[in-house]
């Protein structure tokens, strides 16, 4: 059982011809609510893979977080330890889009309501996992709890440092892997990449946009190729990629191998609308890879 403990928001999106200014009224062309949060997403591409994956997480006593526990069900992610929250409302994500500019207001709202008195009562839960996967929406004191609490636990996690602004070096010794795409990698480790690599063997796996991913595996460096294809839209390559790295993992996968079946699971997400729009099936990927 993987268990992702995480985000769930609504993207709440708006296209117009033209962002308004300050003060100004403008129509906008289309309007969508999608089902996202790195937390869901990146649980949906495990699960759509055929992994057993539970969320624990915090949503609202609210439509949107009623849609997005069915949204997670309907993938076959088990919900029973999402817990639903008179204190804030649903999480969302505020996406208004134009001509490929996006400009985004997040409100995580009762994503910020999950505690480490929350995460305390679900210690048995965790047990169970044979794999935790994090990122860094929700309250950066639960993530470090959480941290404790799996190495004690001895469940590995894989975090997912995005947004980047809440990781703290010390994670590094609680967990397996570190996901960071290159801006992040930037951001929290410095210019160096190679160097920062070399320091953390088989466990700092960086993102590479269409050029797949890479790591350092103790004697050399290994770059795992992307997978050349029409990308219609990149939101939830990223999630997909940590979904799919865990799943691959989870089947008793080789490091390399499993980052090759990330990367083509990844490839297959952008070619559709949406976050969770293109995240394939175990199916479809392993038709990618032959
Ligand atoms: P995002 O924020 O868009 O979800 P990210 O910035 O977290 O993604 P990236 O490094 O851009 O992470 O992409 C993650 C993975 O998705 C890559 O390692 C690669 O496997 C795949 N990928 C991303 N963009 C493309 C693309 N244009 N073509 C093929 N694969 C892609």
């Amino acid at each position: 059982m993987i268990t992702v403990i995480g985000s769930m928001n609504m993207d709440i999106v708006v296209q117009t011809d033209n962002f308004p200014v300050q003060g100004e009224t403008v129509l906008g062309q289309l309007f969508t609510t999608v089902p996202g949060g790195k937390g869901s997403n990146q649980a949906v591409a495990a699960a759509r893979l055929g992994s057993k994956v539970q969320m624990l997480a915090s949503v609202g006593i609210d439509s949107f977080g009623n849609e997005l526990l069915a949204d997670l069900k309907a993938n076959g992610v088990n919900t029973d330890s999402v817990i639903q929250t008179e204190e804030a409302a649903t999480g969302i994500a505020n996406i208004l889009l134009s001509e490929g500019d996006n400009r985004i207001i997040v409100v995580p709202g009762a994503n910020y309501s999950l505690t480490v008195e929350s995460i305390k009562n679900m210690k048995e839960t965790i047990q169970q996992s044979t794999f935790v996967i994090m990122q860094l929406e929700i309250p950066i004191p639960v993530v470090k709890y959480t941290l404790e609490l799996c190495l004690e636990l001895n469940v590995p996690v894989l975090l997912n440092p995005a947004p980047a602004s809440g990781f703290q070096l010390e994670f590094m010794d609680y967990i397996a892997y570190l996901t960071p795409n290159e801006t992040e990698c930037e951001l929290i480790f410095g210019e160096n990449m190679e160097a920062t690599l070399e320091k953390y063997p088989n466990k700092l796996i960086v993102t590479l946009g269409s050029d797949g991913a890479r790591y350092f595996d103790g004697n050399k460096h290994i770059v795992v190729p992307g997978f050349k294809t029409n990308a219609i839209d990149t939101t939830g390559a990223g999630d997909t990629f940590n979904g799919a790295l865990v799943h691959a993992l989870g089947q008793g996968l080789s490091l390399e191998q499993a980052v090759r079946f990330a990367n083509a699971s990844a490839s297959l997400s952008v070619e559709k609308f949406g976050a969770q729009g293109g995240m394939p099936s175990h199916e479809e990927v392993v038709n990618r890879l032959e």
